[in-house]
């Protein structure tokens, strides 16, 4: 895997170093990708990927099934907070353009940390009466649970790190990179 990332800016030293691989990553939505086919075979399924942070896990994940029943959705949230940290705020800032009544709602998500984006979003779609909605996510913080929501399908349970890469930024930025890391800062006083 790629060395630490070093990159100076605002004044600071931003550090990104490698924690999961891209093969790892890779694998794993292999995996995830099988049980989703085995899981949802011969139903009609509504993918939505919320958007920005999961596209990479989204893409790469529906290429992993072999679903013909399966469309795909994108859906905005934003939640308001300092960029490392959430703060329970959330808002749509995009909506689905399906109607999901009747349907079965797979939601993708790049990371639950204290779970209230996604308990935002379970009753949103609720309201829409789904035949079912489950959660994908790739990652999964345990430690920063303040609400517990049942995630379905997990990629990696992981310690209490902010991280980018594979979709998930800092200040929109990182997101392109194939495999994720631990995201650090240095002040130059340190
Ligand atoms: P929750 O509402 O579960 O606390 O947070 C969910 C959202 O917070 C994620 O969709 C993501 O946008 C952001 N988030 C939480 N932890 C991290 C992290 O470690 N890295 C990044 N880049 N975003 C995070």
């Amino acid at each position: 895997m790629s060395e630490e990332l070093i990159t100076q800016r605002d004044g600071r030293v931003e550090r990104v170093a490698p924690y999961l691989t891209e093969d790892q990553i890779q694998e794993r939505v292999r995996a995830l990708g099988a049980e989703l086919t085995r899981d949802y075979a011969g139903q009609d399924v509504v993918a939505v990927a919320v958007l920005k942070g999961s596209i990479l896990f989204f893409t790469d994940l529906i290429r992993q099934t072999e679903l013909p029943g399966l469309t795909c959705d994108f859906l905005g949230l934003s939640s308001y907070g300092s960029r490392t940290e959430s703060s329970g705020v959330v808002r749509l800032t995009q909506d689905l353009s399906q109607h999901v009544e009747g349907r079965h709602v797979l939601i993708v998500e790049d990371i639950v940390d204290t779970g209230l984006t996604m308990q935002y979003l379970l009753d949103n779609l609720a309201t829409r009466k789904p035949a079912s909605v489950q959660i994908c996510t790739l990652l999964h913080k345990p430690s920063g649970t303040r609400v517990e929501v049942p995630m379905k399908y997990v990629g990696f349970t992981i310690e209490n790190h902010f991280v980018v890469g594979y979709g998930l930024d800092y200040d929109e930025r990182y997101r392109q990179l194939p495999y994720i890391g631990i995201m650090s800062f240095e002040d130059p006083g340190d």
